[in-house]
């Protein structure tokens, strides 16, 4: 077993990792910027490692402080959590050249799927159905044009290093492409220092619908079902169920193995979620493969029964997997909500604060992972999200219920949230009966 892991994230998923260690017996570091001394993963951690200023590339990205801390330390390993340095294969391969293991897949799957583009072509050579567009990313706007015209109109185009919902256009008409292309690079530049487009046919109304993979290092790869994530505002995600109420068992087989024979042929190792996008005659796309611990991974661990974090740190440690795909089965229903520090009434604007109030929901069926505490500064500096409010029920009926009851419960004061809109979501028709798609949110508004 790790003696000690040095986790190098903040905010709920760093504390979800803290956690995990705390019930394997391991020793948690936690790093964090100087605007997070006050954070509940900087309090929580057995040990915790200033490692610069405020903002994210001085420090949760700055990968040879956090290298630095970890050997200080004498961390065993490095969790990565999401987003940051998470998808970064120079950080991955940095690690295990320092003797830290880092706790994700390896370097050379990172490269292979870290890059949306050549994740499709990885898809592809492995027989896994992928959306109509380019051959990888685009060399020039010239090439975007007639690629364009070939693909046909409405498209997408898309950042090859994009995440979170950013670097994504809906194209109409040829006249937009050239335009479109230089604002899409220069922002992909900006957010993720890489420029590099590709382009997709537009999947008209389609769902959102990913499948959890688990891979040892010994080539067993299973998967755990599926999680829809069609309730999406701007293509970032706000509310997630297991199992998809869209999805017939056989349809599901079939996508699970698909992810499976993807994850494999990448040579895959550790938990990834492969995303597809579904159309209203259930032919299923893949879209991308996030190799890392994802933000609604605790809806899959409510219905399997798997804790996914502890899964990634056996793995690690090269431990056989334990278990088969014909032992993982779907046990009722799980919802989660993202509570955000945003204002629905202003385009959903970040809204930093302190936490004056706050009371959160309990009882039956219900898991909240948070990074909030009475009293705490919300810093502007980072992602707005606060906290997730899990639930599970006996089938969706009763999840569904159990939201809505813990929902209208979750208080909290100082600070203006999405709760609201959460509840008004929980009430529409379309999410009642589970008939809705990523453009449900959207219409709404
Ligand atoms: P999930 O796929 O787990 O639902 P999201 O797409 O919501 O995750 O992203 C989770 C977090 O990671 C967000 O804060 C997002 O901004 C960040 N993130 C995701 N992908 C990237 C990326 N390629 N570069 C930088 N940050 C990213
Ligand atoms: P990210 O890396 O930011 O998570 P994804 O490629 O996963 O980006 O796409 C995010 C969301 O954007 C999808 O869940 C979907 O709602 C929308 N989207 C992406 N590609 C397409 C497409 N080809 N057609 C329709 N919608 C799409
Ligand atoms: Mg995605």
């Amino acid at each position: 077993m790790f003696g000690k892991i040095l986790i190098a994230n903040r905010g709920e998923i760093a504390v979800r990792v803290i956690r995990a260690c705390r019930d394997m017996g391991i020793v948690s570091v936690a790093v964090y910027s100087e605007a997070d001394r006050n954070a509940l993963h900087t309090q929580l951690a057995d040990e915790s490692i200033c490692i610069g200023p405020a903002l994210s590339r001085d420090s949760y990205l700055n990968a040879n402080q956090i290298i630095g801390a970890a050997l200080a330390s004498r961390a065993d390993a490095i969790h990565p959590g999401y987003g940051y340095l998470s998808e970064n294969a120079a950080f991955a391969q940095a690690c295990e050249d320092y003797g830290v293991t880092f706790i994700g897949p390896s370097p050379k799957a990172l490269l292979l799927l870290g890059d949306k583009a050549r994740a499709i072509e990885t898809a592809r050579n492995a027989d896994v159905p992928t959306v109509p567009g380019s051959d990888g990313a685009l060399p020039d706007v010239k090439s975007a044009k007639e690629c364009a015209k070939r693909v046909g109109f409405p498209l997408m185009l898309k950042a090859a290093a994009g995440g979170g919902g950013r670097g994504i256009r809906l194209l109409r008409d040829v006249s937009e492409v050239e335009a479109a292309y230089s604002a899409a690079s220069a922002e992909a530049q900006s957010f993720f220092g890489d420029g590099r487009l590709y382009i997709e046919k537009y999947i008209e109304h389609p769902r959102h619908i990913e499948f959890q993979i688990l891979g040892d290092r010994h080539g067993t790869v299973i998967h755990l079902f599926e999680r829809e994530c069609s309730l999406q505002r701007r293509h970032q995600k706000m509310l997630e169920e297991a199992p998809s109420p869209f999805l017939t068992n056989q349809k599901r087989a079939e996508m699970g193995e698909a992810a499976v024979r993807l994850a494999k042929a990448a040579g895959y190792y550790g938990a990834g979620t492969v995303e597809f996008l579904i159309d209203a005659n259930g032919r299923y796309y893949f879209m991308e493969m996030n190799p890392r611990i994802q933000v609604e991974h605790p809806v899959t661990e409510l219905v399997t029964g798997i804790d996914l974090v502890s899964e990634q740190i056996r793995i690690a440690l090269g431990a056989p997997l334990g278990y088969a795909q014909q032992d993982i089965d779907i046990k009722g229903h799980a919802m989660e909500c993202r509570v955000n520090a945003e204002d629905p009434e202003h385009a959903f604007a970040p809204r930093p604060g302190t936490i004056a109030g706050l009371h959160v929901p309990g009882g039956p069926g219900v898991r909240v992972d948070s990074a909030i505490y009475q009293g705490y500064a919300v810093p502007p500096y980072y992602d707005s999200l606060l906290a997730k409010l899990i639930v599970h029920g006996h089938d969706r009926t009763e999840a569904l219920a159990r939201m809505k009851r813990a929902m209208a419960e979750f208080l909290v004061e100082g600070v203006t949230t999405n709760c609201d809109f959460h509840l008004r979501l929980l009430g529409l028709d379309a999410f009642c009966n589970g008939d809705y798609s990523v453009d449900t949110i959207g219409e709404m508004l």
